[in-house]
């Protein structure tokens, strides 16, 4: 069992969102910290805390998570030009929500490697 995030607030419209894409099993709206010009989160409706707990009933679900995305962005006319989705697992992968969710970024060409460190050799 999670413990109830932010997220679980946005899902149950306990506090507001820019909501732009929602069905029975996921919710898609801004992210409130936008990376690009276009950052929305994709989120499943059940929480799972990390990737580290999508477990094997889950995968639907996990699935359906990039589906949306890429619905998103074929209704929102950037999927031809390209876009990233990204899904930080805990401390040395940048999660700061414990309830999983796609970032979807997009609106310009995106750098690759996506941090600043250089790796030690
Ligand atoms: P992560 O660091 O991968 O866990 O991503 C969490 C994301 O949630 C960050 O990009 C935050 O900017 C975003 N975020 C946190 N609170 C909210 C909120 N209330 N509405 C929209 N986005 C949020």
């Amino acid at each position: 069992m999670s413990k109830e995030t932010i997220f679980d607030k946005i899902i149950s419209k306990e506090i507001p969102a820019d909501i732009v894409y929602e069905d029975d099993m996921a919710l898609a709206f801004k992210d409130i910290n936008p990376q690009a010009p276009v950052h929305l989160l994709i989120i499943p409706k059940q929480p799972i805390a990390t990737t580290n707990d999508i477990g094997k009933e889950q995968r639907e679900i996990v699935g359906h998570l990039f589906w949306v995305a890429g619905e998103i962005a074929r209704e929102q006319g950037f999927a031809e030009q390209g876009y990233r989705t990204v899904m930080n697992c805990n401390e040395h992968g940048g999660q700061t929500v414990y309830h999983i969710h796609v970032h979807l970024l997009a609106g310009k060409p995106l750098g690759w490697p996506p941090y600043q460190e250089r790796l030690k050799t």
